[in-house]
């Protein structure tokens, strides 16, 4: 396959793109979930329960996180980016690796680790120091939570459709690091191929969806990449 400078090039990434980054996924070894239960820390329920308990586990994850740089493969989507504008990263993840490697068309389906939201007046709040913030509460004087997609929660239906409109309109769909059984995410590969898009899957692993793309790279995310790219010719 030979890229054109106008081509729709969607990256579909999960967290085994941030697991060669060192950030733990959530499950198989070394996975968050086998230290810690979901139900205490990642859910609206926990936050009601014992808001302090979820904010230290998240700020926990925050600073986790900052110790972790992107690799390779974030840098090489970034120059495809550059190259080819019409790139968008559609990611799974919530640690805002691809915005600390440059890349800036990103739909991150689950929200950001980065980002605080009051719940009672839905107001965004950036002003994290060092992965903390000094303030637990929002100006209305609720508290604020993580703007993610905790277990239970409802996805936000504009992103999910600026998503599917996205996903649509591309010519190479390119998958990397996720495992696809998260829905609605677990979808998106079967939109692209049945939208005629080119699909590559990057993953060391077999997954449930890896017969259904036209290629298949057993690689991890960075070497995988490169691979990739040698065969669209970009
Ligand atoms: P998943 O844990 O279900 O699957 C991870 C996939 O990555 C597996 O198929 C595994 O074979 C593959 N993988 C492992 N190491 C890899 C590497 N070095 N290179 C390429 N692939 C590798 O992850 P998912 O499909 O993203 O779904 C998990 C959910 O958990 C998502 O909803 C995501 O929001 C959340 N999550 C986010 C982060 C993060 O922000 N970094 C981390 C963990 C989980």
């Amino acid at each position: 396959m030979k890229l054109n400078r106008n081509d729709n090039i969607v990256f579909f990434t999960g967290a085994g793109m941030s697991a060669e980054s060192g950030v733990p996924t959530y499950r198989g070894s070394g996975g968050i979930w086998n230290e810690y239960q979901w139900e205490e820390y990642a859910c609206e329920r926990a936050f009601r329960n014992n808001p302090n308990n979820v904010l230290d586990f998240h700020e926990l994850r925050r600073i986790e996180a900052l110790k972790c740089k992107p690799h390779a493969g974030h840098f090489r989507m970034k120059g495809i980016e550059d190259k080819y504008p019409n790139t968008t990263i559609i990611t799974q993840n919530i640690d805002g690796m691809h915005q600390r490697s440059g890349s800036k068309n990103v739909i991150e389906l689950h929200g950001s680790l980065w980002r605080m939201r009051c719940e009672s007046e839905g107001t965004i709040h950036e002003d994290l120091e060092n992965g903390k913030y000094s303030n637990r509460y929002c100006e209305c004087g609720n508290f604020q939570r993580p703007d993610i997609i905790w277990f239970q929660d409802m996805l936000d239906e504009k992103i999910i459709n600026n998503t599917i409109f996205t996903i649509t309109a591309c010519s190479l769909f390119i998958s990397i690091g996720t495992s696809a059984s998260v829905w609605p995410a677990a979808g998106f590969p079967k939109l692209a191929k049945q939208s005629g898009a080119y699909c590559i899957e990057i993953n060391p692993e077999e997954t449930e969806l890896s017969s259904i793309y036209d290629e298949v790279i057993r690689e991890k995310a960075g070497r995988g990449l490169e691979l990739c790219l040698e065969k669209v010719q970009y």
